[in-house]
């Protein structure tokens, strides 16, 4: 396939050779047409966000939603955040479009809000914006602009946060004092370990679907998720199962006294209109 690959293009001149390196050349203009793109996303009003019903193991009742950013791109299509996330990050687009998304998602919940919909909204945090030196400016903006009630937001950070701990310990404190909550996600994919979070103002802690995945047919990885539900209960943090998938899943999660998750088991995160009518359906049941 290398031959397909790659092919010698004669120039105008003798020696004047081209190369093509075909796959190359299109990851690379497809890389150009995303930056391109990731440029006038959010005027053009390509963004969107879809919202995960977050629930309570045992009874299954939603207790919170987390935003997740959706592009379509008018001539690609639907690209996926795991791929236009770190370019938007690359080219510092994501500073502006994690200001719409904590805006957007904060107008949302107010709305739910006056619905009589009371959950908690979580949004992603990317690392850049996490290091913006205006970042906990732009929360208190957003939760202004909107009225949305502070305790109802949670931050998502990941672990590459814990790289300047005096920094990200003091940026914690200033976010309690707004008043929203702080989660870490992905934990256990990173570098940090979990004494690191002994010493945080945290509230909760993501479990990565990596090991939700893996719960029950690694007994290696069912005991640490059993060690990070008792680390949670002694330092008090909760924990969140991200990623189930199955009912045995929830049984083993709720049989080691991990208390919250989300996962397709559940629902997969849902347009604005769909989820709107499952939180509906809730709160009538209730
Ligand atoms: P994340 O924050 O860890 O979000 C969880 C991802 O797992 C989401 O993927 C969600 O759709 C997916 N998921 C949920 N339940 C299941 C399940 O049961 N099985 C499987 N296999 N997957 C499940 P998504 O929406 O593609 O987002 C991927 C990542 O992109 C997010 O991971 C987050 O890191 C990032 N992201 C998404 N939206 C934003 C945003 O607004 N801002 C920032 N900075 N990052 C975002
Ligand atoms: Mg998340
Ligand atoms: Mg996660
Ligand atoms: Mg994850």
């Amino acid at each position: 396939n290398a031959d397909k690959a790659m092919y010698l293009a004669k120039g105008q001149g003798k020696n004047n050779y081209q190369f093509y390196v075909h796959e190359d050349e299109s990851i690379l203009s497809r890389k150009i047409k995303l930056e391109r793109g990731l440029k006038r996303a959010l005027v053009n009003k390509e963004l969107e966000l879809h919202y995960q019903p977050k629930v309570v193991l045992n009874s299954g009742d939603i207790y919170g939603v987390e935003a997740l950013l959706r592009w379509n791109h008018p001539e690609l299509g639907r690209i996926p955040p795991t791929e236009f996330i770190p370019i938007a990050e690359e080219i510092g687009m994501i500073i502006p479009i994690g200001k719409w998304v904590l805006e957007e998602a904060c107008i949302q919940n107010k709305i739910w809000q006056d619905l009589g919909i009371k959950i908690m909204m979580n949004v992603n945090i990317s690392s850049i914006q996490f290091e913006d030196s205006h970042f906990v400016d732009k929360v208190k903006i957003a939760l202004a602009a909107s009225q949305m009630p502070p305790k109802y937001l949670g931050l998502e950070i990941t672990e590459s946060v814990m790289q300047n701990i005096n920094r990200t310990y003091a940026i914690l404190e200033e976010l309690k004092a707004v008043g929203v909550k702080v989660a870490i996600d992905d934990f256990g994919t990173g570098y940090s370990s979990l004494s690191v979070l002994n010493n945080l103002p945290i509230d909760l802690v993501k479990i990565d679907k990596s090991f939700v995945n893996e719960i029950l047919t690694n007994s290696n990885t069912a005991s640490l998720v059993k060690t990070m539900v008792q680390m949670g209960e002694n330092i008090d943090f909760d924990l969140v199962a991200e990623g189930i998938e199955e009912q045995e899943q929830v049984a083993f999660l709720v049989g080691n006294g991990c208390k919250f998750g989300q996962g397709y088991f559940f629902s997969p995160p849902l347009p604005v209109s769909e989820v709107e009518s499952l939180l509906i359906g809730k709160v009538e049941k209730t």
